[in-house]
């Protein structure tokens, strides 16, 4: 059963690999270091709304760079 598109609810939906290279926002932190994704994507053909799960590990990572941003 495929899942449809949480956006316009197609069931023209692709799967695909993809490595995202992940930046926080603002001049602020232009230092900080982009956080790597090497994830499973999921496009929607028709309107081109993309879902993807970032795994744990990276979840930590934005989460401990995020705090030191706001810090
Ligand atoms: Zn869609």
């Amino acid at each position: 059963m495929p899942m449809s598109c949480k956006s316009c609810g197609s069931l023209n939906q692709s799967k695909f690999t993809a490595e995202m290279a992940i930046h926080f926002p603002g001049m602020k932190n232009i230092d900080e270091p982009v956080v790597w994704v090497f994830s499973e994507l999921t496009v929607c053909l028709d309107c081109g709304t993309a879902e993807f799960t970032v795994p744990k590990a990276e979840v930590h990572k934005l989460a401990k760079g995020d705090a030191a941003a706001a810090g």
